[in-house]
């Protein structure tokens, strides 16, 4: 039996274990796919500009450091296991996790659990427009594009958001010839984002929103769009789609855990205690006042969800998380 078990290997997980480690407790974690979270899944190739430390460091070396240092402390790893139910024992908790190669499915009791899920639990929002299903990952993304495939290629990337002008970036960067459609009347993402697209003088459409997509023999011909007010609909050719435009949640699984969740998110106390005792909560799937959808964040959330979590397993009769380092 694990003292802690952690169900996410990205920053907010991996963070929670390397803690659990300092206090020298058993860890495990358990992902559903690989160890890095969306660092590595959906944006491995970018810059991350606001990692303390690192004026830059590029996303995916990010996701490896921190995997070397969680695996450098001790903490346990297990990939491609998503985790399906958690069930109360007598002494914690099981979580039963299937190994999604095969569906097998791998039981493993623990004192104590932090939930870590993050971005892992969100499907990309589409497009729902005519043309859109069936295309392969080298025609349309929901991701960054991969830079590989920009050079040379027109480039239109739907959404203003940072995900959106981070990607218009990127495939700017990598050689391609961009075009970024805004269903609002202006870009929503961090204000360095904006600049940036601006200084690349990256064309954009504002008030504009994608009808459809033209479509041959597995790549798409050209992008249909209508800005308001126009008179006619703008067709933009395009050989590499990106739509960055959010994400939907599903949080079924998680309700049958038991765990309390409100909207979209899980519900956590300033000890990252979700509504189950001895279950706790940290990163982008946690909601509470003030809260930031960030790596720093996560990584914060991590370390405060396994002091918690040792608070809970070891019951130390003097020390109060207010007294580390004190
Ligand atoms: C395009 C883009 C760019 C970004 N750029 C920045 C940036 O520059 N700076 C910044 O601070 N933030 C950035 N972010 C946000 C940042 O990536 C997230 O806030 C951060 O990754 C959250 O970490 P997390 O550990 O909570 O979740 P995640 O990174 O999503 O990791 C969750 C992990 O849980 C696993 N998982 C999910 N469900 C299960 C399950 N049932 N069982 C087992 N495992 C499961 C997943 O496989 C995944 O590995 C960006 C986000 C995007 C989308």
């Amino acid at each position: 039996m694990h003292e802690v078990l952690v169900i996410g290997g990205g920053p907010a997980g991996l963070t929670a274990g390397m803690y659990c480690r300092m206090r020298k407790m058993s860890a495990l974690i358990v992902d559903a796919g690989r160890i890095g979270g969306q660092l590595v899944s959906l944006y491995g190739d970018k810059p991350v500009h606001d990692w303390p430390g690192y004026s830059q460091v590029i996303a995916g070396d990010l996701a490896r450091t921190l995997s070397d240092h969680a695996t450098a402390l001790g903490v346990e790893m297990v990939t491609n296991r998503k985790v399906v139910d958690l069930e109360r024992a007598e002494d914690g908790w099981v979580v039963v996790a299937r190994y999604v190669l095969i569906s097998e499915d791998h039981r493993h009791p623990a004192q104590s659990v932090v939930i870590a899920i993050g971005g892992g639990a969100f499907e990309p929002r589409k497009l729902k427009v005519p043309g859109e299903d069936g295309l392969g990952e080298d025609v349309l993304t929901y991701r960054m594009p991969d830079r590989a495939r920009c050079a040379g290629r027109r480039v239109v990337v739907v959404g203003g958001g940072d995900s959106g002008l981070e990607s218009a970036q990127s495939a700017h960067e990598a050689g391609a010839q961009v075009t970024v459609l805004q269903v609002l009347d202006r870009f929503t993402g961090m204000e360095t984002n904006i600049d940036l697209v601006n200084q690349m003088e990256i064309p954009r459409h504002f008030g504009t929103r994608v009808k459809s997509l033209e479509v041959a023999d597995g790549r798409i011909l050209s992008v249909i769009a209508q800005t308001k007010g126009a008179a006619d609909p703008l067709r933009l050719e395009c050989d590499y789609l990106v739509v960055n435009i959010g994400a939907a949640v599903n949080l079924d699984a998680v309700k049958r855990w038991g765990v309390a969740v409100e909207g979209n998110l899980i519900p956590v106390d300033p000890h990252m205690r979700t509504s189950l005792e001895g279950v706790f909560a940290c990163g982008d799937i946690v909601a509470y006042e003030g809260k930031y959808k960030l790596l720093l964040t996560a990584s914060s959330e991590g370390c405060v969800a396994a002091n918690s979590a040792y608070m809970h397993v070891r019951k130390p009769q003097r020390l109060t998380l207010g007294e580390l380092y004190t």
